[in-house]
């Protein structure tokens, strides 16, 4: 599945082409955010070609993901500092509804929005640094319909914290079979959170659960109640984002906890992609189902491996499938294997050189129209305009940091 050069060259110059706009227009506030924007669109467009030459969706994938994550998380974290002088949600923040909302918090304000006209999190409906409510809720919206789960290994602000501890060790220091027997956890803690939220009117998992705090904004501990929370959420926070992903290899918070995630997984059903397994390649040897990080590899009862709803088109299984059995899917259809397709059929296993050169206008087709082609491309897209701020931000902080040993602006 790795397309050809020409191909990889000329989905990776659209994407600098997009990107450029994207970038220009986040980054005008200095030139060396311009100058930092400029290089990390010049690095998505690497890993565009990278993707469709090597045909590895996962590894530049992971490391974008990574680059991703770790930015917003100094970013966000050093604008809460110039803006509040800590990371502390203080009660001023709250009355003057000024926190940035998080969108693992929308299963929660959904139904109270809905059926009560209410928004039961302390933030704008429109406004603020990160956008208020209506717009969090069309970034969710578009990525549900464009890349369904997809979100969770191409979107998230966070996820690249879980999949880059999972990727530190070559094997597994415990057995992982056991966090197997957890992954429908994360509808059990859905269900809870959207009752209890509309329930009580508040954002309860979000007060007392979020293992994500330990990297964003938390509640200032003024008694012991905020302690309690203060445990709780450090507690799952180091289990479910650093420790459980170094030791078993999986992305425990996104895989066994992430409520968000149970609904990308249910409403990512209307995505039109799908990752298949083409079952006349696949010889059941389960090496995707053991390398699947998000545990989303089940077995039929003939014994080969099943994608399952929770799959976060992440793409490792592909890399590390032997038989090259597993791509992506248009919803409906097979896969759109390289072994399929009309060129290799024209060219046959010893083509001449003349004939690969007359049937390229028509490989170059064939691999412009592969599910594969579009679902990266819109990903990597979806990510890179989430992460078009926030990398070109840390960037200029890193320097920032070498020069004036500060990673604060202000
Ligand atoms: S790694 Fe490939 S060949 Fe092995 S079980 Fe999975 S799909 Fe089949
Ligand atoms: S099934 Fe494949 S693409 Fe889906 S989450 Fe698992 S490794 Fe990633």
């Amino acid at each position: 599945v790795k397309k050809s050069i020409f191909t990889s060259l000329s989905l990776a110059m659209a994407m600098l082409l997009l990107l450029s706009t994207f970038v220009i227009a986040a980054n005008l506030s200095s030139p060396g955010r311009l100058w930092a924007g400029a290089i990390w669109a010049l690095t998505l467009a690497g890993f565009t070609f990278l993707i469709y030459r090597t045909g590895k969706v996962s590894r530049y994938r992971r490391l974008f993901f990574v680059i991703y994550a770790v930015s917003f998380v100094l970013v966000f974290i050093s604008r809460l500092i110039e803006a509040r002088g800590s990371m502390a949600l203080t009660s001023d923040v709250i009355a003057r509804r000024e926190a940035p909302l998080c969108p693992v918090a929308l299963p929660q304000l959904l139904l109270p929005a809905v059926l009560k006209g209410t928004l039961i999190f302390p933030t704008k409906l429109v406004g603020g640094p990160y956008g208020g409510f209506y717009p969090i809720l069309f970034l969710w919206f578009v990525s549900v319909v464009t890349l369904g789960r997809g979100w969770c290994s191409w979107g998230c602000f966070f996820g690249g914290i879980d999949d880059g501890f999972a990727a530190i060790l070559k094997k597994p220091s415990i057995n992982p079979a056991w966090i197997r027997k957890w992954r429908l956890f994360p509808f059990a803690v859905l269900m809870f959170a959207v009752l209890l939220a509309f329930a009580t009117m508040q954002p309860v998992y979000c007060t007392w659960l979020c293992p994500l705090k330990v990297v964003t904004e938390y509640g200032a501990v003024t008694n012991t109640v905020r302690l309690v929370q203060a445990v709780i959420f450090v507690t799952l926070g180091v289990g479910l984002l650093f420790l459980l992903p170094l030791l078993t290899k999986k992305r425990a918070q996104c895989g066994i906890f992430c409520p968000l995630g149970a609904l990308q997984s249910l409403v990512g059903v209307v995505s039109p992609y799908r990752v298949r397994i083409e079952r006349n390649k696949c010889n059941g040897c389960r090496i995707c189902r053991r390398s699947c990080p998000a545990l989303s590899i089940g077995n039929e009862p003939s014994g080969r491996p099943s994608i399952e709803l929770t799959c976060t088109r992440c793409g490792q299984c592909m890399d590390t499938c032997p038989q090259k059995a597993i791509d992506f899917a248009f919803i409906g259809s097979g896969c759109f294997s390289e072994g399929r397709s009309l060129t290799s059929r024209f060219l046959g296993d010893d083509p001449s050189r003349l004939k690969r050169i007359a049937l390229g206008p028509l490989r170059f087709l064939e691999e412009m129209l592969e599910a594969r082609t579009f679902f990266v491309f819109t990903a990597i897209f979806f990510g890179a305009t989430l992460s078009g701020s926030f990398v070109p931000d840390a960037l200029v902080r890193l320097y920032h940091l070498g020069t004036a040993g500060t990673l604060l602006i202000k």
